[in-house]
């Protein structure tokens, strides 16, 4: 007979870990978000508490429908909580007008997507300067910093390329760089290598590595373990409930994933060199 399929744990069994040990840069408390649809009601999120140290690498891992975008969403201050409460660098939002909600999240988050969300008849640059047009940025001030964005993501040589004339990978790097270029404190990448080959992959888990070595607050969501190792403490996500909270015991370290990766291709053209080399002369 088979068997009734196990439901999460309840949210009290769920153990956040130990605190931060400074104030929290994202602090999530007793979060609900209920969808309304056709009269349907779908809790997508059913009281998550989730505390981000300041310079922390975290991973929300999950499957397909677990609540991992809506959490990101409130979290980056793009949707609203039915019920709980969101505090960014130690102010809580919840009381706060559209418009500062949006100068809260211009300074302060930079959003990757998976689908990296760029305007499709605008070069790099352009597609870069955006947040810093919003935020009132002069011009030439604005092509300088997101030129340098670009070059911070291996792009420097793509400045007026268009969407369409770069690789997925690369449009991802795009991405990022707009999410940096205005000096966020946290970036908030919803399965930033989902759409991404495996090489592509590692080069952006590298890139988010290396923002976060630089002390940037990265968290990530994935419903990928291997992606999710890249990250310093992993919370997990089940029908909208927060289940577990591991720290990563071996972490993946993107850069050495990159060289592995060089070092395999060079003995594959060997190895290809060597049988060209060993056919019979004709
Ligand atoms: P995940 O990112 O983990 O795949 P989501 O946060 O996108 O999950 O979705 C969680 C649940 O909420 C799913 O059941 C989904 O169908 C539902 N949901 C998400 N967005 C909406 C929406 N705008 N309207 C109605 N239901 C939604
Ligand atoms: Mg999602």
């Amino acid at each position: 007979m088979a068997q009734a399929q196990q439901s999460a744990p309840d949210a009290q069994e769920f153990d956040p870990g130990p605190s931060c040990s400074i104030e929290p840069v994202l602090e999530a408390r007793e979060v609900t978000k209920s969808y309304v649809l056709d009269e349907l009601v779908v809790d997508a999120l059913r009281g998550v508490t989730l505390e981000v140290c300041r310079g922390e690498m975290l991973a929300i891992m999950g499957p397909s429908g677990s609540g991992k975008s809506t959490l990101m969403h409130i979290v980056g201050l793009l949707d609203h909580p039915t019920t709980g409460s969101v505090t960014i660098d130690g102010v809580d939002v919840s009381g706060m007008t559209p418009n500062e909600l949006a100068a809260v999240r211009n300074k302060r988050i930079g959003f990757v997507f998976q689908s990296f969300n760029l305007l499709s008849r605008t070069t790099a640059t352009t597609n870069v300067e955006l947040p810093l047009i919003y935020a009132g940025i002069s011009a030439g001030e604005r092509t300088k910093r997101a030129r340098e964005a670009l070059e911070q993501v291996g792009l420097g040589n793509r400045l007026t390329h268009m969407p369409n004339q770069l690789s997925g990978g690369q449009q991802q790097r795009v991405a990022i760089a707009r999410a940096l270029v205005t000096q966020p404190s946290i970036v908030l990448a919803d399965e930033p290598t989902g759409n991404l080959d495996s090489r592509s992959g590692v080069e952006v888990m590298s890139i988010l590595q290396d923002l976060n070595e630089q002390g940037i607050t990265v968290v990530l969501v994935t419903h990928d373990a291997r992606v999710a190792r890249h990250a310093q403490r992993v919370v997990h996500i089940a029908d909208g409930r927060m289940v577990l909270n591991e720290c990563v015991e071996e972490r993946i370290i993107a850069r050495l994933e990159i060289d592995q990766l060089d070092a395999d291709e060079v003995s594959e053209d060997m190895a290809a060199g060597l049988s060209v080399n060993a056919r019979p002369q004709q």
